[in-house]
């Protein structure tokens, strides 16, 4: 017995002289990459997104890295509505692609959302119970994988262009910078806060930080983000997203009983034939009309390259008196405080801009020019470029003499705010959209106070 209580103060006095040793606060352990992912289920197409990160970094700025975006084959999630659990099945490919760029020692500690945008509001408007089961399968599908499931749910249109706004000026390290000169943080020049502009297939996004910070604006976002305060106007338009416009003007066009309709933004020789039903599957073109009520009938819409035929046509999708004489509007009565600052418009806006050669920083000359040029080239000239998807190319007409509409007479910039807006898709080390935002918020990692720099690991 002795003997064992010898032993046992020996054994003792061997740790505590090794804990002595040993310095613990001095320990500097390696960072542990952290990941986290993201689907981004929009109306026409759902993409997934896996971020990594530093986890002693983890509530510095420009940190976070996207390690996969994965394209999920097929239409977005609220075209599932006649069969939801095929929704959830559309998920799998890009979820086991996931978990591949993931050690699976990892996997079970990576959040995991999805977040659904304007397709799901416009299908929640029509039928609530059925996107709730949508969103059901989808949760039950992301629950079977090895990962920490955090929920599927439908972002406001507000969410979405705030997300987007924080996702940009998080990469561009707009918020706040490490000086390692003055060993702190500092803030970057408030006139390099960038503005976000979205276009989805159903919804658009305006998101800037408005010059007068007095906020009165109904649209106003405030947050607290690395000791600063942010007052943002952001407003969200549902149906003015590019399917839903195309949409609405192929309605617009159509007259009573005509068979055979000119449409001014399609290729000369070329003809589109559509189904009147297709007006009432979403709620931005099923209002009663008289033009409709004639069953199911086809409708071919026959192309006539006629430029500024078409900027009118598009013109008259927007209710622009709406607004009077005021100029603090944009369309529908929807009031925005005066653009202001640098903005990058990304998504549709940006694949069309791309499309037309249109990204390198043009003039508005150039830009009007070059889309007034594009549109009057007849079907057999436009889809000569073989890798072009041939569904979108008629299309590019339309959507480009949108975007001119909406930025210049909804949202009121102008020759020379117009050389303010940047058309790119990717910032730094990610993607731009709402999802990196959506996930820095959710899971803490922008710190509403200046992050301090914390003793350990230095690169
Ligand atoms: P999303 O960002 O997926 O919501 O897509 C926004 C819109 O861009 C949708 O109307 C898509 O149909 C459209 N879109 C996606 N890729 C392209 C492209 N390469 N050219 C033109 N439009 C596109």
């Amino acid at each position: 017995f002795t003997n064992a209580i010898v032993g046992a103060l020996v054994a003792l006095s061997i740790i505590a002289l090794v804990l002595s040793l040993v310095n613990i606060e001095d320990v500097t352990l390696p960072p542990t990459v952290k990941y986290g992912m993201v689907f981004d289920a929009g109306s026409s197409h759902t993409s997934l997104f896996v971020y990594e990160w530093d986890s002693d970094k983890e509530n510095d700025t420009g940190v976070v890295s996207q390690t996969l975006s994965c394209e999920v084959q097929g239409q977005g999630i609220s075209s599932y509505a006649n069969d939801p659990p095929k929704a959830g099945d559309s998920l799998r490919e890009c979820l086991d692609k996931a978990l591949k760029v993931v050690p699976a020692a990892k996997q079970r500690d990576v959040p995991a959302y999805l977040g659904a945008t304007a397709g799901m509001r416009l299908l929640r408007e029509q039928n609530s119970s059925v996107a709730d089961q949508v969103l059901a399968e989808v949760a039950k599908t992301m629950r079977e994988y090895p990962v920490a499931f955090k929920g599927a749910q439908i972002l406001t249109g507000e969410e979405e262009g705030a997300y987007g706004w924080i996702t940009i000026n998080y990469l561009l390290d707009s918020f706040t910078k490490y000086s390692p000169k003055a060993h702190t943080w500092v803030r970057p020049e408030a006139a390099n806060i960038l503005g976000a502009l979205d276009l989805g297939g159903a919804s658009t996004q305006i998101s800037f930080m408005p010059r007068d910070s007095v906020i009165n604006w109904n649209d106003a976002s405030k947050f607290m983000l690395y000791g600063y305060n942010y007052n943002i106007y952001t407003h969200s338009y549902l149906c003015y997203g590019q399917n839903e416009m195309l949409k609405r003007l192929a309605k617009e066009l159509i007259e009573d009983l005509h068979t055979r309709i000119d449409h001014p933004c399609y290729p000369k020789d070329y003809n589109e034939t559509i189904s009147l039903s297709s007006f009432r599957t979403s709620p931005c073109t099923n209002q009663s009309d008289p033009r409709l009520i004639h069953g199911d009938r086809n409708v071919t819409l026959e192309g006539r390259g006629n430029a500024s035929g078409c900027l009118a046509a598009v013109q008259k999708l927007f209710n622009f008196s709406a607004c009077g004489q005021s100029q603090d509007c944009t369309f529908d009565g929807v009031s925005q405080p005066p653009v202001s600052g640098q903005f990058i418009a990304f998504s549709a806006f940006y694949y069309n801009f791309e499309f037309l050669n249109l990204t390198e920083g043009q003039s508005l000359a150039t830009v009007r020019k070059t889309i007034k040029h594009f549109c009057t080239r007849s079907w057999e000239d436009v889809r000569a470029p073989q890798w072009e998807n041939p569904e979108r190319l008629p299309k590019y007409c339309a959507n480009a003499n949108y975007i001119l509409t909406l930025l210049l007479d909804a949202y009121k910039f102008n020759e020379t705010s117009w050389n303010n807006i940047f058309f790119q898709m990717k910032a730094g080390r990610a993607d731009i959209g709402w999802t990196l935002g959506y996930m820095l918020n959710l899971t803490n990692m922008i710190p509403a106070e200046a992050p301090v720099r914390m003793k350990g690991h230095v690169p």
